[in-house]
């Protein structure tokens, strides 16, 4: 965490999320309780983890921080302000400060502009800067997440999964937000990829007072992170403390299981490791 800025960045409370659906076979209404009764704190500057299965509710409350999704019910408070009572023009500053960072790049990113117009994109809308200071900005970026100026011109396909992922933080970067949130954003990654982008948003984070949400369902990758994770089972948030307490002492039957699930899946690999070396 960084040291400078330990007030509550974000603070949520009651927060829900119903969605309502059509039986498309005899029109039938149905409910559906995505999110129940989110609370949670997340000083500036930590880094914070939602985990859970498929299905959980992690990204419906992504969405709902992100400003994507309305909230049924709930409050979202976002650096001393209250984010659902502002109308859209109130909230538009506020929206360049919460970038949210996707699973797939490739799907994310225009496959017809350039590395340096995806990532300067997002200034040309918010309307900031001349075109070569733009320009300028696109390149320090690039610099910054660690991808060759040289490439400035590649188109995204031209770039390895993990060198998309940097362009796709490059960009998210540009409006110097507070908030990143990261969904999924490291899971389609190999071991040593994800590695070397938490490397890098580390040293991100302690350079630019970031603090990170990072949504997954991968509780391998969470362990490596330092930081307090919140467990998400059916919409509810069930457990929440810091990851090494979490592992150490899971307490809800929900977080039991799914670790549970985490150490067969290492045993089930070191024996496979094991035959294959026989
Ligand atoms: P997770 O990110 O943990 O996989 P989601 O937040 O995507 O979970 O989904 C939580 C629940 O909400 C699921 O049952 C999902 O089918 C439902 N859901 C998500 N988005 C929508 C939507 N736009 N319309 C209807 N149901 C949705």
């Amino acid at each position: 965490m960084n040291p400078g800025c330990t007030d509550a960045l974000v603070t949520v409370r009651g927060l829900a999320k119903r969605y309502v659906q059509k039986r498309t076979w005899n029109g039938a209404k149905f409910v559906i309780d995505a999110l129940v009764e989110a609370n949670l704190t997340i000083p500036c500057g930590a880094t914070f983890a939602l985990v859970g299965e498929s299905g959980a509710g992690k990204s419906t409350l992504a969405r709902c921080l992100a400003l994507l999704e309305k909230p049924t019910e709930g409050e979202i408070w976002f650096d001393g302000t209250n984010l659902l009572t502002l109308n859209r023009k109130a909230l538009f500053p506020i929206r360049r400060q919460i970038q949210l960072i996707f699973q797939d790049p490739a799907s994310s990113l225009n496959p017809r502009m350039s590395a340096a117009e995806i990532i300067a994109e997002p200034l040309l809308i918010q309307r900031e800067g001349a075109k070569i200071e733009r320009q300028r900005r696109a390149l320090e970026l690039m610099d910054l997440v660690g991808l060759p100026s040289a490439s400035a011109k590649k188109l995204p396909f031209e770039f390895s999964g993990g060198q998309r992922q940097r362009l796709a933080i490059a960009r998210a970067l540009a409006l110097r937000p507070k908030l990143l949130i990261l969904d999924e954003a490291l899971s389609n990654l190999d071991l040593a990829t994800q590695e070397s982008i938490l490397r890098l948003l580390r040293e991100l984070q302690a350079g630019h007072s970031l603090t990170y949400i990072h949504v997954s369902h991968d509780l391998r990758m969470v362990s490596e992170l330092d930081c307090e994770v919140a467990v998400m089972h059916a919409g509810r948030i069930v457990e929440q403390k810091r990851v090494s307490s979490l592992f150490a002492h899971p307490e809800h039957p929900y977080t039991q299981v799914l670790l549970g699930a985490v150490e067969a899946a290492e045993i089930f690999s070191e024996e496979h490791l094991v035959e294959a070396h026989r």
